[in-house]
């Protein structure tokens, strides 16, 4: 039986650009160069790993976002998944956590799965909450932070290190996982993998194609609003310490000034 593996990987706005919120108070993705969110690509990693082990596994990377967001299912398929699927709709903008887990939820059922792989937070909402709530919607295990994840006879099994102890976890297929950034370098695509990308499959679907209708999602369907927003101040340049002889005990002053110390 193949291992049906689906990845979920958001597309986020480059944390180098200019980024700022809309006038709706929804983060701007127009105008902004985007890309694959950094954590997800050790999503990927994992899921190919874990494919490679298999002796049959197919992987599917699964993103809902807006029309640009199909570079992140390109970059996750030049790095050898098989196929994809870009949930796409208007109604979608401004949808909360809520109703992103609800979409993937369907699009995951839709596409036939035995574990899903997540990053551990996306590099824009950094909420961390959707594996849980793709768990429950699905009614299955998750098993999160993983800093190593394998699947052996319909388990899979992880280790997740914690502050004070390191814990050995497993849970039995279907399920939902997560992993962290501890979990392994992502491979860089060769130049085989992006031009072999460019063939793969990517099948694209609305809220029509999932039967979701558009007052469950989008600013309507959001529990959550995001009432104001206010640019944060610029960074000052800070107090820079000249050692003509006194650097420590100005160092000192400073610090005990601010009772760091
Ligand atoms: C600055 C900011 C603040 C926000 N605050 C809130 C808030 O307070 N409450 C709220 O409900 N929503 C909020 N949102 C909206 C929320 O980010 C989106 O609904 C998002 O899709 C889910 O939350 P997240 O990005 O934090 O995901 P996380 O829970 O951090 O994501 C974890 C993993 O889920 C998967 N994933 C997440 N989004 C997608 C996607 N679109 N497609 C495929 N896989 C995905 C990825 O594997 C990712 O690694 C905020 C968005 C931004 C940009």
């Amino acid at each position: 039986m193949s291992l049906r593996i689906v990845v979920c990987v958001k597309y986020v706005p480059d944390a180098t650009g200019d980024r700022h919120f809309a006038e709706d108070l929804t983060v701007d993705r127009d105008d902004v160069d985007g890309l694959l969110s950094e954590l997800d690509e050790y999503a990927v990693e994992q899921a190919l790993q874990i494919a490679d082990e298999a002796d049959d596994a197919e992987i599917t990377v699964l993103t809902v976002g807006p029309e640009d967001a199909k570079d992140a299912l390109r970059k996750a398929l030049s790095m050898g998944a098989d196929k994809a699927v870009h949930v796409e709709d208007d109604d979608l903008h401004g949808t909360d956590a809520l109703g992103t887990s609800l979409v993937l939820a369907k699009a995951i059922e839709k596409t036939g799965y035995d574990l899903v792989v997540c990053g551990m937070a996306s590099t824009d909402g950094t909420m961390g909450v959707l594996p849980a709530m793709l768990a429950e919607r699905l009614g299955v295990p998750q098993v999160s932070l993983l800093s190593e994840v394998s699947v052996e006879d319909g388990t899979v099994k992880g280790r997740r290190d914690g502050d004070t102890a390191t814990e050995q976890l497993e849970a039995s297929l279907p399920a939902v996982v997560s992993v962290t950034d501890q979990s392994g370098e992502a491979r860089y695509p060769s130049f085989k993998g992006i031009m072999a990308a460019k063939k793969k499959p990517v099948e694209s679907w609305d809220l029509e194609d999932l039967e979701i209708e558009s007052d469950e999602v989008g600013l309507e369907g959001a529990w959550t609003a995001v009432d104001g927003a206010t640019e944060r101040p610029a960074r000052t340049a800070g107090t820079i310490v000249k050692d003509e002889g006194e650097g420590g005990k100005q160092l000192a002053e400073f610090l005990a000034g601010q009772k760091f110390i």
